[in-house]
């Protein structure tokens, strides 16, 4: 894979620079010295520590307390007071005092020969390193790790769950995640086959050669029983998302009703006169009136979650279609062919039959659309385009669609788990 092809995965290692700092919420040093959990800072064949030699300076980490003062520790070492106030004032406009949190490590370079104090070290986040140096000249100076974005494979036929699978091979849970983002339109992960099997394309970043969670997933296949599901992340400025290998979006439109030829009988609305109940009562649905038995078909690919019965809603399902979206239909006569939990439910497939069951007045499916657990108003919503691509594009989504399937191709799911790792910059 090239560098050009690299940079459309987004692949931007310094922007993940994190404002963890910022966010850190622990409390800020501010009284007394109670530094504990002294230890040593390096392993046993350690020759070096940055840029010091172990053989002339000696290392102590402390675990910042709450209430830790730097100044106080640096005086209780016996660093003078003008240079303390020197490094007080060195380090307001680059990494104040203040900013050193408690809970952190703060790492003391000291001089072997005296014992005097040449640095502090402290990590306010994964990313950067902070050196107060006290040695020759009194600075403060802001170190960025080095990071880096691998390309990594990883797979596993699921025995138990995907979730135990994943664990067993210390893949992140964040590829769960990613997962659902890729495949969740065609694949039921929360009913999953034992004997089904996965492969997988992803980053992951580095920080000094250490695992920092992963980045983009940028590829993924799923295979259950005979079925086989890719998907490839593509990012050409325009597009955005994930496409099967035909180039056509993982992610569905919605069918503006679940029922053809129909009419709307009632709006959505927070307020309206219920004719039944004779009172005022939110309608948090659309009606679509058509002659009971008429066919109502799922508006997206997705799940049953739901195909029972209540005295209001009548004999209803409910289906859920991402992380995001669920539907559901009111008042059905019957259900459709297989309609139960569990079932998976292509877009357009009958999943029941208009009908007045439960508190209705005529022949309608009341359609209800929940976005994050709440229903609203679906002819309101501003639905997730499916970002269909142009024939002219096409040309170039399959050089990279070629790549992404040769690399999951090559992932072998019987054999013992393996993260393999793939140098993307030298091929
Ligand atoms: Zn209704």
């Amino acid at each position: 894979m090239t560098k050009t092809h690299l940079t459309r995965y987004g692949i931007s290692v310094l922007l993940i620079l994190s404002t963890a700092a910022a966010l850190n919420v622990a409390k800020s040093i501010t009284g007394g010295l109670k530094s504990q959990g002294v230890e040593k800072a390096c392993e046993d064949n350690c020759q070096q520590y940055l840029h010091w030699d172990l053989g002339l300076v000696g290392l102590e980490k402390l675990l910042i307390q709450p209430n830790d003062m730097l100044g106080n520790l640096l005086s209780s070492r016996g660093v003078e007071y003008f240079k303390i106030d020197q490094l007080i004032r060195a380090a307001s406009s680059i990494f104040p005092f203040r900013s050193i949190r408690a809970g952190k490590e703060l790492t003391i370079v000291t001089d072997l020969a005296d014992s005097s104090v040449q640095a502090l070290v402290y990590e306010p986040d994964p990313y950067r390193r902070i050196l107060f140096h006290l040695e020759d000249s009194i600075r403060v100076e802001v170190q960025q790790k080095e990071t880096e974005t691998k390309v990594e494979t990883a797979g596993g036929t699921i025995d138990q769950s995907l979730w135990v699978s994943m664990d067993e091979q210390d893949l992140p849970y964040e590829l769960i995640s990613a997962m659902e983002d890729a495949l969740g339109w065609s694949v039921d992960f929360y009913h999953i086959q034992k004997g089904d099997s996965y492969k997988l394309v992803y980053e992951r970043k580095y920080v000094e050669g250490k695992p920092m969670g992963i980045g983009k997933l940028i590829g993924a296949e799923y295979t259950s029983g005979t079925s086989e599901y890719y998907s490839i992340r593509y990012n050409s400025g325009k597009h955005d998302g994930y496409f099967d290998l035909e180039g056509r979006p993982m992610k569905k439109a919605f069918l503006k009703s679940p029922v053809e030829y129909s009419r709307i009988s009632s709006r959505f609305s927070n307020n309206r006169f219920h004719p039944i109940l004779k009172r005022n009562k939110g309608h948090f649905g659309t009606d679509y009136a058509a002659p009971c038995g008429t066919p109502i078909r799922a508006v997206a690919d997705g799940r049953i979650t739901a195909a029972s019965y209540t005295s209001g809603n009548g004999n209803f399902v409910k289906m859920k279609h991402d992380k995001t979206y669920e539907t559901q239909y009111l008042h059905m006569s019957k259900f459709g062919p297989g309609i139960r939990p569990g079932t998976m439910v292509k877009q357009g497939q009958t999943i029941g039959y208009i009908g007045q069951t439960g508190l209705a007045t005529g022949c309608h499916v009341c359609f209800r659309f929940w976005k994050n657990g709440k229903q609203v108003d679906h002819l309101k919503e501003k639905m997730p385009p499916p970002q269909a691509m142009e024939p002219s594009q096409l040309p170039e989504y399959f050089k990279i669609r070629n790549e992404v399937k040769a690399m999951l191709d090559g992932v072998d799911v019987k054999k013992a788990p393996v993260v393999k790792e793939i140098d993307l910059f030298q091929s």
